[in-house]
């Protein structure tokens, strides 16, 4: 097991240089150096838009967003043409939710979407419940915090014809044993997994082909990457079943006022001119990402988030909502409210995120108004832990009094 080297980590992100204590990185990771230069140089000397000139500047961007295309298909071992460039995780659910679940559905049509699930993967399927007269069914967490495999089976029937799950719960790091959960859901054909990858992707490598997942969807600026770009995989064959969601230039291939005829998969489903710094910047992040040991890395921010448990656990009234071996740790104090606690971390410079992180199903299971939740990155340290104990202490002193 190789021994991670967090300051060689450290000194590729420049947003590192300052006092703070950045544990909010489940909501987005900093960027590092070859992200910002892959962005600075598109706008500093690209030329052109891609897919629409004849120029060299033109032909040479467009080839550039292509061969990203591939590479980000490669990192998911996933064919190109199933690659979607969305606007992040997001717009990637609220697509296959209009362009593959719409059509289908009809009254008495079941979606079953976990009590895990982060708003993004619950809203578009209440959404396009109220559009067809589907409904949208909770499948509950069992006592390991984790959607519960028996109410799965329980759950499933010959109408359910989706089930939305998270690859990673963005409170508690929880990951759901994906083979037992893929099994299950393919004794009912008709039934697809929607899976949201937007905190699994940078923590849990994902082979989209051996896993057999229908849908997959993650957000570049979670990964290192930049904000506005995220990838929908969909399996080919869904794919070429699907309409286009949103209409206008290059997503066809002839248009009068009888009609348009759509393009071909994936360019069907990316009308108008995409996000390239965008993808030219997510790209490089996959590729930065290449060159770092995320193994060792993975275990040295889970370890600091284990490290982070164990001392604020000595602290009375404290509770944590932490999946063991997850660099994730939310966690409240009884009797203090979570906003409390976090307006005085940041005093004393710290970020964190405190409240229902969008998963307000997922707080009432848990039975909580809310959290505050420290995030690890490998960037983190030892001395962001001792800082983040130290003001909560504080915190709880000048609250209890
Ligand atoms: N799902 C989960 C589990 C998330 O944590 C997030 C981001 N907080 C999303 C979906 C939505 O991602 P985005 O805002 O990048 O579309």
């Amino acid at each position: 097991m190789t021994e991670f080297d967090c300051a060689a980590f450290r000194r590729h992100f420049p947003a590192l240089n300052n006092d703070w204590v950045y544990l909010d990185s489940a909501a987005t990771a900093l960027k590092p150096n070859a992200v910002i230069d892959a962005t600075d140089a598109f706008y500093r000397h690209g030329t052109g838009n891609v897919h629409r000139g004849q120029y060299p500047g033109a032909i040479s961007l467009t080839a550039r967003y292509e061969q990203a295309r591939i590479d980000t298909a490669v990192w998911i071992n996933a064919p190109a043409a199933a690659i979607v460039w969305t606007r992040g995780t997001t717009e990637a659910i609220n697509l296959v939710a209009q362009s593959y679940a719409r059509p289908r559905l009809r009254p008495g049509d079941e979606i079953l979407v976990s009590e895990a699930e982060h708003h993004a993967n619950l809203v578009p399927w209440l959404m396009a419940a109220q559009q067809t007269g589907a409904r949208v069914i909770r499948w509950p967490l069992g006592d390991d915090l984790l959607p519960d495999l028996a109410q799965l089976e329980r759950l499933m029937n010959g109408n359910t014809r989706i089930v939305a799950l998270t690859q990673m719960s963005n409170v508690t790091g929880g990951c759901p044993d994906l083979a037992a959960v893929i099994a299950r859901i393919r004794r009912y054909p008709q039934a697809a997994i929607m899976l949201d990858g937007a905190q699994g992707a940078v923590h849990r490598p994902m082979d989209v082909q051996d896993a057999d997942i229908d849908f997959y969807a993650f957000s570049g600026h979670k990964l290192y990457g930049p904000t506005g770009i995220g990838v929908l995989y969909g399996k080919p064959a869904l794919l070429e079943q699907m309409p286009p969601w949103q209409g206008g230039g290059k997503m066809l291939t002839g248009a009068g006022f009888d009609g348009f005829l759509p393009q071909a998969v994936p360019m069907r489903f990316e009308a108008g001119t995409p996000n390239i710094a965008g993808v030219l910047g997510l790209s490089a992040a996959l590729d930065w990402l290449r060159t770092q040991d995320l193994g060792a890395a993975e275990r040295y921010s889970a370890g600091l988030a284990r490290l982070a448990a164990e001392r604020l656990s000595a602290l009375p009234g404290f509770r944590a909502f932490h999946a063991p071996g997850s660099s994730l740790l939310s966690f409240i104090f009884s009797g203090i409210h979570h906003q409390d606690i976090a307006m005085i971390l940041a005093q004393d410079g710290i970020s964190l995120r405190a409240g229902q992180h969008c998963a307000q199903p997922l707080m009432a299971a848990l039975g909580v108004s809310g959290t505050l939740r420290a995030s690890f990155a490998p960037y983190n340290t030892r001395q962001d832990v001792d800082r983040l104990v130290a003001a909560v202490e504080k915190a709880l002193s000048l609250l209890r009094d």
